[in-house]
């Protein structure tokens, strides 16, 4: 019984997201940590340091620079064989390139997992997080993603050994053209302590900058959207929210004029604290709020800005 952990990294720096997934791997058993990219031997060494990791397998190639699935699941078939569960975070990159190792090893993807009940068994949310499935696996071996916003990070303060493996990574199909990345001096919205969101009830672009902006400036937060927004042209794409867009789980989520739609809530419903502002009382979003403000929004936030 033994679990290959894809990490997740730019090539510089590992991503928080695999010490989450690594605390999900752990109670499937015994971990080794599979680093794949192209002058990335810091990255191995971070991941060296987190706690109950066996060994990390490093693999440098230039096609694997850009991480493209295609390559990246010829490099873990490559290595599968010694394992019984293949995990990665259920991130853009976990969700391209695990479906196409479970395709090749012709087994089951277990999609989103939030909760390892045993090495076979896993709970899944469906249908927009409305309901909860209990899925239990026959394969020899297990491809599984990983809702991160479940699990604790694993801590880092040990030190395992690095081993480099030479393979022949071939090119695939696809090819790599340019990175386009929205640059912002707010906190990224998957990771960030403290969000705060708006929805349809903004209006207009403008109004983000002029009444959301500000306060996510005075607490430090991230600003998301709902898809509302977002289809408007109030807000950019990156910054939504739900089933179709980001899953969050902030320490504080303040939703603004968001009526509380089960895809909105589905990728916010497990921050520790909610706080809804809505004028209509019977918004739904009041049924997960912990705090919630019965107001116009272009009123109260101004005055909560004036009192931050
Ligand atoms: P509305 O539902 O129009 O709500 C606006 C709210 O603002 C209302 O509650 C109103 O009372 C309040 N309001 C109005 N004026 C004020 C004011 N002055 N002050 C305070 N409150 C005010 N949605 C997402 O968000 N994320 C997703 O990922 C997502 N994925 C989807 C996937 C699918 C397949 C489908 C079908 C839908 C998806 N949606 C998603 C859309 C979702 O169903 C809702 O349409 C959307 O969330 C509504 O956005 P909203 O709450 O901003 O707008």
């Amino acid at each position: 019984m033994k679990t290959l952990l894809i990490a997740e990294h730019d090539n510089k720096a590992l991503s928080p997201q695999t010490a989450k997934a690594l605390t999900a791997a752990k109670q499937l058993g015994p971990v080794d940590l599979l680093v794949m990219g192209y002058e990335c031997a810091a990255v191995a060494q971070q991941a060296a340091q987190l706690q109950g990791v066996e060994k990390v397998l490093l693999v440098e190639h230039s096609e694997l620079t850009h991480q493209l699935a295609e390559s990246c699941a010829e490099t873990i078939l490559a290595m599968a064989s010694g394992y019984t569960a293949i995990v990665a975070a259920a991130t853009t990159t976990g969700k391209n390139t695990l479906p196409r190792v479970a395709a090749k090893l012709d087994v089951m993807q277990i999609s989103e997992v939030i909760e390892v009940l045993d090495a076979s068994t896993f709970k899944r949310p469906i249908y927009a997080g409305n309901a909860i499935q209990t899925v239990t696996s026959n394969d020899s071996i297990k491809v599984l993603t990983v809702r991160t916003s479940n699990f604790e990070a694993t801590p880092s303060g040990s030190e395992c050994s690095v081993e480099s493996l030479t393979l022949d990574v071939q090119a695939g199909p696809s090819a790599h053209i340019s990175d386009q990345l929205s640059v912002s001096e707010r906190p990224e919205l998957s990771s960030a302590k403290v969000i705060i969101s708006g929805g349809r009830a903004l209006g207009s672009a403008d109004k983000f900058q002029e009444v959301i902006l500000p306060v996510a400036d005075k607490l430090g937060a991230a600003v998301g959207a709902s898809r509302a927004a977002v289809d408007s042209g109030y807000a950019p794409n990156d910054w939504q929210v739900g089933q179709t867009g980001k899953i969050v789980s902030p320490d504080l989520y303040i939703a603004c004029g968001i009526s509380g739609a089960i895809q909105h809530l589905a990728g916010m419903k497990d921050s520790k604290v909610i706080v809804a502002i809505n004028n209509d009382e019977e918004a739904p979003i009041f049924q997960v709020a912990d705090y919630g403000l019965v107001a116009d929004l272009f009123v109260a936030l101004p005055e909560l800005e004036a009192k931050l």
